[in-house]
């Protein structure tokens, strides 16, 4: 199976009049032509993954189990295969390409193992006024989940999603970026080839457009991850058909260093946080407060460490190239602003972004109303502030129209700190590590969107609650029916007078 495959299944049997190119970022060689599916493409996909979701649903937890564990076992059997294509299409190296494959494919058997945990039926309490009957609770699949993804993480993380959508009993229809629709493909193709539904996974390919189609084709729900401006196209577009949908959009991540934090292993995850895949990581690192005490330590530490990343695609090379063309000139833009306005580039600078690579850039002295501090970058690039103490650092932190990710290096107060920054997930002393813990969901606030994936959360975001409460015996008092008479009114108020009447305790 390859990018390229002619006898590829599923959506583009129908369409083979329009085709486009994945590229190698790193050498602009053709990696696979892909149909630009139609919406008529979108809808018929849609449609087989209708068929296929009630056969899937009917399973059960039990029979999907080892459906799903075949599919994660084909997947590590075949990882260089699919590493080499991620790196053919976003341009990373090979290893963080399979470090994707191993974090993608440990989500999918946490999903797998505890699907029925978190969604099956099981009792709830139904309270004293409601205790003649038995109430139960169980999370069912929504039907068709429509998967809009980027190009960034393109394995990780439309699998957070599709992982976690299959296991808690939906079909998928996946629109991979046009960066990199060789990926979907792979995995489209591997889903059938291991768990043998047809529709269960399906693949439509293609630009905006493509993915516009998705959003009006009936689906259950989007799950989209991308920019916030697409973010908000699609919400509008899923309005017209009240079409749920859950927004994973970028970033401005801080990273907090307090006085006492360990200082090496901050310099490394700040390093390692903002330039590995390039910048290209929604929870990457872009800006960074440091306590003035260790402040200059901080910086020549992390100036030492990010002085020896190298962006480019031979043996040595650290980090690829950026995946996406049109983002050089938003990394270009931001460094020159921040250097008009006063910041310093003590590693890279203006002269770091090229035609396909940028090599590391630290900036310091930068204002914090620069573009470099308040949109995202996307690219190896941060900014270094002082602060005078840990509560400036949370203030300018918080200080952002998203919410996403956020790190704290701290002995002391490391988890005061990480409950205080207003975003989803805080990893402290190490970085990004959240993302690899499957039982923590991911997800953002504000212009980082909402809804999460991965967890129990991950899981339930694909179901709808299906409350179901059945009369076990006639209830003393039946407050349900016209004969209730005043006489049991008078009860039940007294009732709730012993109940819920009653003040608390003031000590
Ligand atoms: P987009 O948000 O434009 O694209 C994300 C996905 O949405 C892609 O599959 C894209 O398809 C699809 N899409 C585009 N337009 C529509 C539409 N109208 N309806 C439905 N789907 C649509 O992001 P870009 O790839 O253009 O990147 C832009 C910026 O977004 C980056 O610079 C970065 O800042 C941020 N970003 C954040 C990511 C994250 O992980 N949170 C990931 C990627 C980008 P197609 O690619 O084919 O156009």
């Amino acid at each position: 199976m390859t990018a390229t495959d002619p006898d590829a299944p599923a959506a583009d049997h129908v369409s083979r009049r329009e085709t486009f190119d994945s590229l190698d970022p790193a050498t602009g060689r053709v990696v696979g032509a892909h149909p630009v599916n139609s919406a008529a493409d979108v809808d018929a996909a849609v449609g087989r993954a209708r068929l296929a979701s009630q056969r899937w649903a009917d399973l059960g937890f039990e029979g999907r189990a080892p459906l799903l564990t075949e599919w994660k076992a084909l997947m590590v059997r075949r990882s260089d295969e699919l590493a080499e294509l991620v790196s053919a299409e976003t341009g990373k190296p090979h290893g963080d390409a399979m470090l994707e494959i191993v974090l993608a494919v440990d989500h999918m058997a946490w999903a797998t193992r505890n699907a029925a945990k978190v969604l099956k039926r099981h009792k709830v309490s139904p309270g004293l006024l409601m205790s003649n009957h038995a109430a139960t609770l169980e999370y069912q699949p929504l039907g068709v989940i429509g998967v809009i993804g980027p190009w960034n993480y393109p394995l990780f993380t439309p699998m957070g999603s599709i992982g976690y959508a299959l296991a808690a009993g939906n079909a998928v229809v996946f629109k991979p970026s046009e960066y990199t629709p060789g990926v979907g493909r792979w995995l489209a193709d591997s889903a059938a080839e291991a768990m043998g539904i047809g529709g269960l996974l399906e693949v439509v390919t293609g630009s905006g457009p493509t993915g516009a189609a998705l959003c009006v084709a009936g689906v259950d729900k989007i799950a989209f991850t991308g920019s916030t401006a697409t973010g908000k196209k699609i919400m509008a577009a899923c309005a017209e058909t009240l079409t749920p949908v859950l927004i994973e959009c970028g970033g401005k991540d801080a990273l907090l260093v307090d006085a006492d934090a360990d200082l090496d292993a901050a310099a490394d995850a700040i390093t390692w946080g903002a330039m590995s895949n390039a910048g290209q990581t929604c929870v990457g690192v872009e800006r960074v407060y440091v306590h003035t005490d260790v402040y200059d330590e901080v910086v020549d530490k992390v100036v030492a460490k990010a002085s020896d990343v190298e962006a480019g695609s031979g043996k040595g090379a650290d980090i690829g190239p950026i995946t996406m063309p049109s983002q050089l000139e938003v990394i270009r833009t931001h460094i020159a602003d921040a250097l008009a306005r006063g910041g310093r580039a003590l590693v890279g600078g203006s002269d770091a972004v090229g035609d396909r690579y940028v090599q590391p850039t630290v900036l310091v002295d930068v204002p914090e109303d620069s573009v470099a501090n308040t949109d995202e970058t996307f690219g190896p690039t941060v900014t270094i502030a002082r602060v005078a103490d840990m509560d400036i650092a949370v203030e300018r932190a918080n200080a952002t129209r998203y919410g996403l990710g956020a790190t704290v290096f701290a002995k002391e107060r490391g988890e005061e700190l990480a409950a205080r920054l207003r975003s989803g997930m805080t990893a402290v002393n190490s970085v990004i590590s959240f993302a690899a813990i499957p039982s923590l969901p991911f997800g953002g606030v504000g212009d980082s969107g909402f809804g999460r994936i991965h967890g129990a959360d991950g899981l339930r975001e694909f179901t709808r609650a299906k409350a179901v409460a059945r009369q076990r015996m006639p209830a003393p008092l039946n407050l349900t029916s016209f004969s209730r008479g005043p006489a049991t009114d008078k009860i039940v108020a007294k009732l709730i007078g012993l109940l819920h009447g009653r003040s608390p305790k003031r000590g």
